[in-house]
């Protein structure tokens, strides 16, 4: 029999979309990545191809994630930067040896030392987690609205006012429980 995982959720920043592989952090939690096999499909949607991960890679893998979302959730508050976390972040990020490659046509590509190197990966993923908390990029952190999500995502829409980290998860759920909520509201009035 055939496990099903969780789907991914994909974003356009692959510090945040990383981040995004727990969700629900203040509710019922989803783990996305429960297996190691399934980081290495994770990494494989997002440029980042390795053959093959150990149960202790995704253990690093979950704590740079967790490192992450602390940093970048401290960053959308304006707080100070929790030291352990910026420890973890930064050990990732010297740890691998990725090239970025300019393909003929004009694209960047990752190029890791070896194909089994998730730390490799993961330290794109460190440096991609840097820029945006260092404020590099154009966009801001924030904090989902939903409050069994919470998460830290990077707004890039030109009015700076996004409220969900998700407009397809979040966003629908809390459009959807304002509809039934205006519905009752209206059914109430018409009686
Ligand atoms: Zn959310």
């Amino acid at each position: 029999m055939r496990i099903e995982f969780p789907d991914f959720r994909l974003g356009n920043v692959l510090a945040t979309s990383f981040t995004g592989t727990l969700s629900e952090r203040h509710g019922d939690a989803v783990e996305r990545i429960p297996t190691p096999h399934r980081l290495v499909d994770w990494l494989a949607l997002n440029g980042l191809a390795v053959d093959s991960c150990t149960p202790a890679q995704l253990e690093l893998a979950r704590e740079l994630r967790e490192s992450i979302h602390a940093a970048a959730t401290a960053a959308a508050l304006q707080d100070a930067l929790p030291a352990s976390a910026v420890q973890v972040i930064n050990d990732c990020s010297a740890q691998g040896r990725a090239a970025a490659i300019l393909t003929p046509e004009g694209e960047r590509l990752w190029r890791l030392s070896s194909a089994s190197c998730v730390e490799d990966a993961l330290s794109v993923i460190a440096a991609d987690a840097i820029s945006i908390i260092a404020g590099e990029r154009d966009g801001k952190l924030a904090l989902c609205a939903s409050p069994t999500c919470r998460a830290a995502f990077f707004d890039t829409s030109q009015s700076r006012t996004r409220k969900w980290c998700d407009m397809n998860t979040c966003g629908n759920r809390q459009k959807k429980a304002r509809f039934n909520a205006n519905r009752r509201k209206n059914s109430r009035s018409a009686e």
